[in-house]
């Protein structure tokens, strides 16, 4: 174990989605052949660019996509827009995303993208610029066979309108297929909005009961409230559950009668934050974590949970809505303390099965309705939690074991079938 460095700082990302990966080749008994090839990402693509500011000076950017595997299908994943935004980093989200797709059994492969920036900094202008420049140095990529794009931290509908629209014009056609998460005018889906949290909070009820918590009462305290950690808190509450918790990096909210998750988002939604909102008590961001609580979602970023703050959690159940929010010695140690962790590549995949069917629904311009859509991620992810579930109760091995044991075994199926070319 070694991704957390020893005097402190960043966890090295790669070097932990390597060390999770690591751990299901061995239990899998992978072969060389097979398991080499998976320890490094198949494309890297670094791009260095100028962006016309406001002010009519030029600002050069640092942007990324990794392609990690594509052995089942075109490359999937989203795009970031974030100031840590590093190579390391998009390597590991794209590993990440390799398993999360196979988890899900979609024809997809992993990658991710994103641009060094914190787009607050930018105008609506400068914005729509870099993401056009950023979109055209990276379309030797992307493209609706070979690699496609979604949001992801800091990137919504509006960013993807932009790269398909910037895609289509260097075609001199409309592509929709090329970007997932797009507005519904030109191609998006029904329910994709809403599809991470409608995941996350699909594979939480079965955990749950599986947990013996029931989720009516159950006290919920939610890490993040971007698009997945807000819906989620909505869903949630909806169900019953007491939320108690909320935060964004501002501030956490805390209200241990449950908070009023709609007064909240609408606080956010006019004041860009979350802090000053009434009927709470206001505590610094990382408390989210360590307040008391049934079910603990964190859906902010990533190695959230490390070794230092995991004996504070306490929690029974965690659903990893973010990408890789617990570091492999904080999982070892929670695990140690009886707490049941429903792993990022399962919980967290319901953004990219909705991708899925939006990218399905391009290809043959032809559109479903939201219960369909509602009616097939309930589907796709009950069938995923099951898959997992029984090897983990099989192999006597934890959830996120599991997932990554179903995972590189479907990979390795794949890839025995095709084998090595030339
Ligand atoms: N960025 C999201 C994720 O990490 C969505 C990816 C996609 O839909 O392609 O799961």
């Amino acid at each position: 174990m070694g991704s957390e460095p020893l005097g402190g700082g960043r966890p090295n990302l790669y070097a932990m989605a390597l060390e999770q990966f690591e751990a299901a080749a061995d239990r899998l008994e992978l072969a060389p052949e097979i398991r080499e090839p998976l320890r490094a990402p198949l494309r890297e693509l670094t791009v260095n660019f100028p962006v016309r500011m406001d002010d009519g000076r030029i600002e050069m950017f640092t942007g990324y996509r990794v392609q990690h595997n594509i052995d089942r299908g075109p490359a999937k994943g989203g795009i970031r827009y974030d100031a840590e935004v590093s190579m390391d980093e998009t390597r590991a989200l794209a590993m990440w995303m390799t398993w999360k797709c196979a988890v899900v059994d979609i024809p997809f492969g992993g990658a991710h993208g994103g641009v060094i920036v914190d787009p607050k900094r930018l105008s609506l202008t400068e914005l729509e610029r870099l993401t056009r420049r950023y979109a055209t140095e990276i379309s030797i990529l992307i493209g609706p066979n070979s690699d496609i794009p979604a949001p992801d931290i800091n990137t919504t509908s509006r960013e993807m309108a932009w790269i398909m629209d910037t895609y289509s014009m260097h075609q001199g056609y409309s592509v929709p297929a090329v970007v997932t998460g797009k507005p519904l005018a030109i191609g998006g889906s029904e329910g994709r909005n809403e599809a991470a949290a409608t995941g996350v909070v699909i594979t939480l009820q079965r955990a749950a009961k599986d947990a013996g918590i029931a989720l009516e009462g159950a006290t919920v305290a939610i890490q993040g409230f971007g698009t997945t950690g807000s819906i989620a808190a909505e869903l949630l509450s909806e169900l019953g559950a007491r939320v108690v918790t909320v935060s964004d990096r501002g501030c956490t909210l805390y209200n241990p009668n449950g908070l009023d998750i709609i007064a909240a988002q609408k606080h956010k939604a006019e004041t860009g934050s979350l802090a000053g909102f009434p009927a709470a008590k206001e505590l610094p961001f990382h408390h989210a974590l360590e307040i008391e609580c049934d079910i603990l979602i964190p859906a902010a970023t990533e190695t959230q949970i490390t070794s230092k703050n995991a004996p504070r959690v306490q929690a029974r159940l965690i659903v990893e809505a973010a990408n890789g929010p617990i570091t492999p010695e904080a999982d070892a140690s929670l695990r140690a303390r009886g707490v049941r962790i429903v792993p990022d590549i399962l919980a967290s995949s319901g953004g990219v099965v909705v991708s899925y069917f939006e990218w399905v629904q391009d290809l043959q311009a032809f559109f479903w309705d939201e219960a369909e859509i509602h009616r097939q991620l309930e589907r796709v992810m009950n069938r995923a939690y099951d898959d997992v579930t029984r090897i983990a109760e099989e192999q006597h091995v934890d959830l996120r074991l599991a997932a990554h044991m179903l995972a590189v075994q479907r990979i390795a199926e794949a890839d025995t079938v095709r084998g090595i070319y030339p």
